[in-house]
């Protein structure tokens, strides 16, 4: 058991990077058994749930996310909004719409922005710490190495933007193919293992 845990370890650090006050994190696993105030949902524009992470998010947490859901209505994309966490951990969910990848230099600004609305629904409710999966990277077909930068670069300049908002900004990712994506960019920032 020992050697088991131990070559894990080896094999998927958790790595961190310090923004100020704000940790910045980067782990493998599911968002769904995150312990943090808010985790973000991958969602649509009609808010209606789906495959993916959205999927995982709306089954773990149960009728009371889709109920809200449904009475919002809508999120445009580079958009979020907020529901509570219904049977999560996590007391709140926010919903944020990234963009379907088509190639075009919008794709980029989109994405930036549903992950700095995402940061600004957080703070509005006072979550201080918050989990992030791998916006647009799966169904929308936004390719992770180019979408990984653009995530770390907004939810840094948050930070640095906004020093007392968050403790812990951690992104979880669901494979190894796209953990080893986000710690090679942490490491390439001066990250180091836990
Ligand atoms: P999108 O439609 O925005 O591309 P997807 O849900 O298809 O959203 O994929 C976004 C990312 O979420 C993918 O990298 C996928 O592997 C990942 N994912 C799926 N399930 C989970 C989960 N339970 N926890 C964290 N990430 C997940």
């Amino acid at each position: 058991m020992a050697r088991l845990l131990a070559r894990d370890d080896n094999i998927m650090p958790a790595i961190t990077l310090n923004i100020g006050n704000t940790r910045l994190a980067a782990e493998r696993g599911d968002i769904t058994r995150e312990r943090v105030a808010a985790i973000v949902n991958a969602a649509n524009v009609g808010l209606r749930g789906g495959g993916g992470v959205d999927g995982a998010i709306h089954h773990a947490g149960g009728p009371s996310i889709t109920a809200e859901c449904r009475k919002i209505g809508r999120c445009p994309t580079g958009k979020a909004v907020i529901t509570g966490g219904g049977k999560l951990r996590a007391q709140w969910v926010i919903h944020a719409v990234g963009p379907i990848y088509s190639g075009l230099p919008s794709d980029a600004a989109e994405l930036g922005s549903a992950y700095r609305e995402s940061l600004l629904r957080a703070s509005e409710v006072g979550a201080r710490s918050i989990a992030f999966p791998s916006i647009s990277t799966g169904a929308y077909g936004y390719p992770i190495k180019q979408a990984a930068p653009i995530a770390l670069d907004t939810v840094t300049e948050f930070a640095q933007a906004n020093p007392a908002a968050f403790e812990l900004i951690r992104f979880v990712l669901f494979s190894d193919a796209d953990y080893s994506v986000y710690f090679a960019e942490f490491t390439r920032r001066g990250a180091r293992r836990e």
